[in-house]
């Protein structure tokens, strides 16, 4: 059958702003001979993720994450529907998704590599288990649990960087349900804001494109700040820093302002910054959410109670078409969705 995919044809460069350019769309032939373990998938939706950035370069600097190779096809989260299969565990019309699903209309997968899902759990929305209900999810809420030392009846405020963005929207009303008394999201536009502090219960939300972050935030945490889930660095998050509380916790989360420099990961900090932590004794550890897999079916198995419940709102920008691929990527590295930017393959 013939089938489209998408390749890297081309890299950014370690100190490059991606383009679409760096990805072409194919058209090629699949052979639906199944082997002993084989399923044939149909793809419903794929996801475009930041630390995808990494792997557009020769070396991705994370032992965990190998690089896209030049004129392969490209993968990363995908969601999709099971046509036929030669494998025990997977039966035809089983909803099935994987962190290596290859960019493709239609391809032939190990079935002992596809995790089986429940559409119950997205109540029919199954894009969700790229964001709210799948790795997305996992990470804001775990992220919170294990780092940021949240406590009912503290009196605490959180601040959110990227949080208009897929971890950021979930991880503030995370916060907000674990007992946060204020709820604070940085973002990249007026529209995000609205969105932010309207449809998700942010107490606030500081534009910083526009507003001067540090005047804002003052004024928005009259108290300080006491947790902040970082998905950003760079300036705004040592401007975020400077307004903590003695003995408050960062959750580092990730740094997408320094994805496009070739800089190790986590990236330094300013001496500033590393004193201001010293001195005012607050944490700053590591959070990566592949070392928590062992709590993730309970977790998802919450996420999917609070977005059915409508404790948690899910917002998503959703591209139709494997052809926008490359687009989509490189418009979510800078900010063009509100929510989990999403893919849609096939109906
Ligand atoms: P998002 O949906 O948040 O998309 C990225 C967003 O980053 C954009 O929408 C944009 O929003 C913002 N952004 C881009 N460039 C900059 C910049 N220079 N300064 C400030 N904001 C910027 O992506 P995800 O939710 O998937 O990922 C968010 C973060 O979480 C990333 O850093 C990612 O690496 C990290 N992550 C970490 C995981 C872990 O296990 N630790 C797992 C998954 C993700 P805006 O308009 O506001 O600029």
């Amino acid at each position: 059958m013939q089938v489209q995919r998408v390749v890297l044809a081309s890299r950014p460069g370690k100190n490059g702003v991606p383009v679409p350019e760096n990805f072409r769309l194919e058209e090629t032939t699949l052979t639906a001979d199944l082997q002993d373990g084989d399923v044939l998938v149909r793809t419903l939706y794929l996801s475009v993720d930041p630390y995808m950035r990494c792997r557009m370069n020769e070396d991705t600097g994370a032992d965990y994450l190998g690089p896209w190779q030049l004129s392969e096809c490209v993968d990363g989260g995908g969601v999709g529907v099971v046509e036929s299969s030669r494998c025990s565990t997977c039966n035809e019309g089983d909803v099935v998704t994987s962190f290596n699903w290859p960019w493709q209309t239609y391809a032939v997968l190990k079935g002992s590599g596809l995790q089986k899902v429940d559409p119950q759990l997205a109540h029919g929305h199954l894009s969700y288990f790229l964001g709210a209900i799948g790795l997305t999810g996992l990470t804001a809420l775990l992220g919170v649990r294990e780092k940021g030392h949240v406590i009912k009846g503290a009196n605490q405020t959180m601040v959110v960087s990227g949080a208009a963005g897929a971890c950021g929207c979930i991880a503030g009303q995370i916060g907000r349900l674990d007992g946060c008394v204020r709820v604070v999201g940085i973002c990249g536009s007026d529209e995000k804001c609205k969105a932010l502090v309207e449809d998700l219960g942010f107490s606030a939300a500081i534009n910083y494109r526009q507003e001067d972050v540090s005047t804002r935030l003052k004024e928005c945490c009259p108290d300080g700040v006491d947790v902040y889930f970082d998905n950003v660095g760079g300036d705004i998050s040592d401007t975020i820093i400077a307004q903590m509380n003695n003995g408050s916790h960062v959750i580092l989360c990730g740094q997408i302002s320094q994805y496009n420099k070739d800089l190790p990961y986590p990236p330094p900090l300013s001496k500033e910054t590393q004193e201001t932590l010293q001195m005012k004794n607050i944490t700053r550890d590591r959070f990566t959410v592949l070392n928590y897999m062992s709590k993730a079916d309970a977790a998802l198995y919450e996420l999917s109670q609070c977005v059915k419940s409508g404790q948690i709102k899910v917002l998503e920008t959703v591209v139709n078409g494997i052809e926008n691929m490359g687009d989509a990527f490189c418009s979510m590295m800078k900010g063009g969705n509100i929510g989990k930017q999403i893919i849609k393959i096939s109906e």
